[in-house]
């Protein structure tokens, strides 16, 4: 028996592992819910929700292949040995994960048991991660070369195993979870991610670059896809080719004379979007402790025993008084998604102003994302929080923010429903409304709104003073040479070193 042991690639086409496993000969597909990852902080009800549609979309087009999905719940040696025992496994099929310090135990621990079985295990690349890259120079040529390849086809067949209890789908009662209160989710499932893809290259996407910034257009102008791309119902691979044909399209009408308004820069952008993802897991399958820990340890100690859990709990709850702060916190509860400049201002926020040390809004984060990615997520906090010691320190002014992405405040009052009073030019600092403007706008500071937790300018201040006087040290400068080396892009000045990207800090980014 072939097993193909499914995990976050749940689709049937460019999937290495089926194709080679399902050649073979006889196969079972499986997925295991694993305890240990559904009851880890970082994992949410709608987590799972989208996993389950997945799960029956996977099943219904390996039936029409012949086969089915084996699915069971359990810690994976447990679920394997089992089947091992009434089946034995000739071989066990699966993408390379980049995952979170359980999985990554986890992998070790499968690795040991096919070892000590002498079961032979086969992994495959699904990104642009490299395993066991001894240094990043090259990585790029490689990463791209990847995406050129050929798209593995869906087999043609998959010859079942019979005797198997199939399983069933699993409930988030069933691990105690809570019901998922969110709405307007990204489906899960192969055919989600195809609609989501076509409607972002041949119409959604056109101005995406210049749309991508605002929470009020971000929404439908970004491709959506993370989510996807996170659970495999897609991979990069197959967006990367639809991307590539789409370009041809377009400059081919251009040649025509056709006017082709600003597709070719919103697809050069996304195409630069979909490297990131790649370089940034990257980084932490080359060092897997940025999951936990500073990656340069020039920043261990500046914020550690600073934590104010009361700072925290407002700005988890949407309540600092800074209303884009605020608008973004409880849309990404409602939604699961926020665009990328609100992820990174909601980091910086509470990393900057509030001195917050990055791990707790991660995880609180993470589990609100459903496109949660680890090597991603914890390599953008911590990029956005200043602990990487190469990146440009950007302080967002979440005021700056109100006035650049949401000038007529569509977005903050649909959120922030206390503000919906509140006259446009108020918004940025609502705080500095007048006695009159509050009673006109129904909108009293401290009753229905809080005034602001921090303010802005001391808080900035504050920051950067404190973020400067260790990044000026020569044993930090030493640290993010080592940074640069074994994480940077190998792309303009960082190659050189760090000290040009060292500058100054970018106050009301
Ligand atoms: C603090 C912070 C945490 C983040 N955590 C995650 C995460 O857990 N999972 C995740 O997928 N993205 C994360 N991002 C990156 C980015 O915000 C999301 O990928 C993007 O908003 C997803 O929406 P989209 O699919 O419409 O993106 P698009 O703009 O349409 O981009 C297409 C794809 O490119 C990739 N991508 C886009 N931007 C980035 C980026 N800056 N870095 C790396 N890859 C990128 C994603 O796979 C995305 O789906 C994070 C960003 C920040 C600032």
């Amino acid at each position: 028996m072939q097993l193909i042991w499914f995990k976050k690639d749940l689709r049937t086409q460019d999937h290495r592992p089926l194709y080679e496993a399902a050649k073979r000969g006889p196969s079972v597909c499986l997925y295991i819910y694993e305890p240990e990852l559904i009851h880890s902080e970082e994992f949410d009800t709608s987590h799972l929700e989208f996993i389950n549609q997945s799960l029956v979309e996977l099943d219904q087009a390996l039936r029409a292949l012949g086969g089915c999905l084996i699915l069971r719940v359990g810690e994976v040696i447990n679920v394997l040995s089992e089947l091992h025992r009434d089946h034995p496994i000739e071989a066990l099929w699966s993408h390379e994960e980049t995952g979170n310090g359980v999985t990554y135990a986890r992998d070790i621990r499968v690795k040991d048991w096919t070892q000590a079985n002498q079961i032979p295990w086969h992994e495959f690349p699904q990104t642009g991660v490299v395993r066991r890259l001894e240094h990043r120079d090259g990585w790029s040529r490689r990463r791209n070369q990847m995406m050129a390849c050929n798209l593995v086809a869906v087999p043609d067949s998959i010859q079942m195993v019979e005797g198997l209890d199939i399983g069933r789908i699993c409930k988030p009662k069933e691990f105690d979870l809570p019901e998922c209160q969110k709405t307007q989710l990204i489906n899960g499932g192969e055919r989600s991610a195809d609609n989501l893809l076509q409607s972002f290259l041949k119409s959604r996407g056109q101005h995406y670059s210049r749309e991508m910034s605002s929470p009020v257009t971000a929404h439908d102008a970004c491709s959506r896809l993370s989510a996807s791309i996170t659970w495999g119902c897609i991979s990069v691979r197959q967006i990367v080719h639809a991307l590539r044909q789409r370009q041809d399209e377009v400059r081919l009408a251009r040649q025509e004379g056709v006017a082709t308004g600003g597709w070719l820069t919103s697809l050069k952008s996304f195409d630069a979007r979909l490297s990131w993802h790649c370089h940034f897991m990257q980084k932490l399958e080359d060092e897997p402790r940025i999951e936990f820990e500073n990656m340069s340890r020039a920043y261990d100690g500046l914020r550690e025993d600073e934590f104010s859990q009361e700072r925290f709990e407002a700005w988890r709850d949407g309540q600092t008084g800074y209303p884009m702060i605020d608008a973004c916190m409880r849309a990404l509860k409602q939604h699961s998604w926020i665009n990328f400049r609100m992820r990174a201002m909601l980091v910086s926020f509470a990393s900057y102003h509030l001195w917050l040390h990055w791990r707790e809004p991660a995880i609180y984060l993470a589990k609100h994302f459903l496109d949660f990615e680890p090597g991603i997520h914890f390599s953008q906090v911590q990029m956005q929080s200043g602990t990487t010691g190469i990146n440009t320190v950007r302080i967002y002014s979440p005021t700056k923010q109100v006035k650049d992405q949401d000038p007529s405040g569509e977005f903050i009052k649909q959120y922030v429903p206390e503000l919906s009073g509140v006259a446009d030019k108020h918004l940025p600092e609502p705080h500095k409304m007048s006695r009159d403007d509050q009673t006109k706008s129904g909108c009293w500071i401290g009753r229905d709104y809080p005034e602001p937790i921090v303010d802005h300018l001391t808080a900035y201040r504050s920051a950067r003073d404190r973020i400067y006087a260790v990044r000026q040290q020569s044993s930090a400068r030493e640290e993010a040479r080592r940074v640069v080396e074994k994480h940077g892009s190998r792309k303009g000045p960082s190659r050189k070193g760090p000290s040009r990207r060292l500058s100054g800090p970018r106050a009301n980014a």
